[in-house]
């Protein structure tokens, strides 16, 4: 069993798309471990990204993250940190495959509906950034 952590970011909240989100993991035989609503700071959202601070939409993409609600959880199954990036598709919605989360919802690349964390190593970083220990079920 494997562990990851999703967003379903601004726009998707905007979009009102989080039951279309939640559902296209679980009926791949995901499981929601815990979730909340949260509103991230700008600070929250520069911590979040930290990994992306020297490139040049760091500051873009933390003003997008911060500027309004989005829904955090963790996403549990076997290999849950592949699968879940596989049904999200690529971060450009361009070159996301037909059928996923991006290609489907996504407007552009920095306004892509959702998150995915992209390695165990992230993983272990951004889940307990929004999540304790107990929250987790
Ligand atoms: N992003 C952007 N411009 C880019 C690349 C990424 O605005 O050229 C945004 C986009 O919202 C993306 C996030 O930054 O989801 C994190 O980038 P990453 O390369 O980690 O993509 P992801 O892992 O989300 O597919
Ligand atoms: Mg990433």
């Amino acid at each position: 069993m494997e562990r990851t952590l999703s967003i379903i970011k601004p726009d998707g909240v905007k979009k009102n798309v989080i039951g279309e989100v939640i559902k296209r993991f679980e009926e791949k035989g995901l499981r929601i471990a815990a979730l909340k609503m949260v509103k991230m700071s700008k600070d929250d959202a520069k911590g979040f990204y930290i990994v992306h601070k020297e490139r040049p939409f760091y500051e873009s993409l933390t003003s997008f993250m911060s500027e309004g609600p989005v829904v955090v959880m963790v996403i549990e199954g076997e290999n849950a940190i592949s699968r879940v990036r596989e049904i999200m598709g690529a971060t450009n919605p361009k070159d996301a495959a037909p059928g996923t989360i991006r290609a489907d919802f996504a407007s552009d690349i920095e306004h892509n509906i959702v998150h995915g964390s992209d390695s165990k190593e992230s993983a272990s970083y951004e889940i307990p950034y929004f999540f304790s220990a107990l929250e987790i079920k």
